[in-house]
């Protein structure tokens, strides 16, 4: 194995090697999905920046305009990476469960929100609890019974605002959404989408206008940028006639004493309308930093790389005995993948598996104290789908790391850009030496 702290350059991405465990093996970081680590070229840009970072919008100060622009030129590098119409705005918040919980926050009275019960929390929980009201709709069995239970609820549903949630890989199995048709079949009923890309975005190039969805959402961390910062970007106007996500400064316009005593505001529209406070500007520039190393590397050769490596993976994993990888689509579907690669094809880089008769907690455990693999067992914050998955019913518990022998749960490893081939090697190895 490569010393524990040479960088790895993949396509011209360099990420550094993470720490070694203290033991013989460097680590092997497989939790991609849960957080991916910062590329070098991100920290080179925020350390050179720092020295000069001052208050955004505030100041008529050197430093404080440089900040200014620093995050306004940040605004526009995502803009441009995520292809936004002219009419869009990218809101910075804090990752995408708030970013979803901001878009929450400004729906039209009375929005139906449609959402398949396969979602992660943060796609599925931000709605109700904002007021609106959620159709759930059943996890479906391929990409075509998606667009119609879509379709069907969508032509069911009374007048109103409605709006549309879906994820564009999923965080459990990594399978690919058909996101373009379901975006089609909302805007042909009325309804406006907003599309969960946090775990698409750093695997596939997203582009609002060609998916043709209203929104999307995705968090720096998992872009390979560090935590506490994410986006909102898309459609201005239900988040320009919103009550402010944020009530303060930078958000209002004028603010004065009204003929009562009390306050009168004017509130800003724009980004700056849900972005009071002093913004995080190291997080929009390392998000922006991040966008530009991606586009820099080329999608296409990052998907075909990773799609080697899943490849492998699954290959290795399909080998086993007891071994079943997690799969949502394929189920029902007459063009189910015949091999590992065309299984890879329709995935990132995210694979969940049980092992038949073992706790996957335990399976995690050994795989990061016997081999230096990091992997993550639970049930991903999604646990609908998880259930649906493994044919749990809700009775059952609901809690990462059920007791021994009760496995409703699973192991997820996931890659990205810089994951080295002797890492999943490691891991096939590991898996096949602990089912043995
Ligand atoms: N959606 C999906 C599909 C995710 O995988 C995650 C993170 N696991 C989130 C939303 C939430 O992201 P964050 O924790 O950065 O808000």
């Amino acid at each position: 194995p490569a010393p524990a702290s040479a960088p790895l350059p993949v396509l011209g991405l360099d990420v550094r090697a993470p720490l070694a465990t203290g033991g013989e093996l460097p680590y092997a970081a497989l939790d991609y999905a849960a957080s991916a680590p910062v590329l070098r070229s991100v920290w080179e840009d925020v350390a050179a920046y720092a020295p000069y970072y001052g208050s955004v919008h505030r100041g008529a100060g050197y430093l404080s305009q440089h900040s200014t622009a620093v995050f306004e030129r940040s605004r526009a590098t995502v803009a441009r990476f995520l292809g936004c119409r002219s009419t869009d705005q990218v809101v910075f918040t804090r990752s995408t469960t708030d970013s979803l919980n901001l878009l929450a926050s400004a729906l039209p009275e009375g929005t139906r929100v449609f959402v398949f019960e396969t979602e992660h929390h943060a796609s599925l929980l931000p709605w109700q609890a904002a007021g609106a009201r959620t159709v759930l709709l059943d996890a479906p069995r391929s990409a075509g019974q998606a667009v119609g239970t879509l379709e069907r609820a969508l032509a069911a549903a009374p007048e109103g605002p409605k709006l549309v949630c879906v994820t564009g890989a999923s965080n459990v199995t990594g399978e690919i959404w058909p996101v373009r048709r379901l975006a089609a079949a909302a805007h042909r009923y009325g309804a406006r989408i907003v599309l969960d890309a946090a775990q698409l975005v750093p695997h596939r190039p997203v582009h609002i206008g060609e998916l043709d969805v209203d929104w999307v959402a995705f968090s720096g961390h998992k872009l390979y940028a560090p935590f506490g910062a994410g986006v909102l970007a898309g459609r201005s106007d239900w988040l320009d006639a919103a009550e402010p996500y944020l009530a303060g400064g930078g958000a209002s316009r004028k603010v004065a004493r009204d003929a009562d005593g009390g306050v009168e505001v004017e509130w800003q529209n724009g980004p700056a309308r849900h972005e009071a406070g002093s913004p995080n500007v190291i997080g929009a520039y390392s998000i922006a930093s991040a966008c530009e190393a991606l586009t820099g590397a080329g999608f296409p050769e990052l998907a075909a790389r990773e799609g080697e490596l899943t490849t492998k993976l699954l290959a290795g994993l399909s080998e086993l005995p007891g071994v079943k990888v997690l799969s949502l689509f394929g189920v029902d579907d007459e063009s189910a993948p015949s091999d590992a690669r065309a299984e890879a094809e329709r995935r990132v880089g995210v694979v969940s598996f049980v092992i038949e008769g073992w706790s996957s907690a335990h399976v995690a455990a050994a795989l990061s104290a016997e081999y230096g693999i990091g992997v993550r067992d639970g049930l991903f914050c999604a646990h609908p789908l998880v259930r649906a998955l493994l044919g749990a019913r809700s009775e059952d518990p609901g809690e990462c790391g059920a007791p021994e022998g009760r496995s409703l749960n699973a192991v997820r490893v996931s890659i990205g850009a810089g994951t080295p081939e002797e890492h999943v090697e490691r891991f096939v190895r590991a898996v096949r030496e602990l089912v043995r």
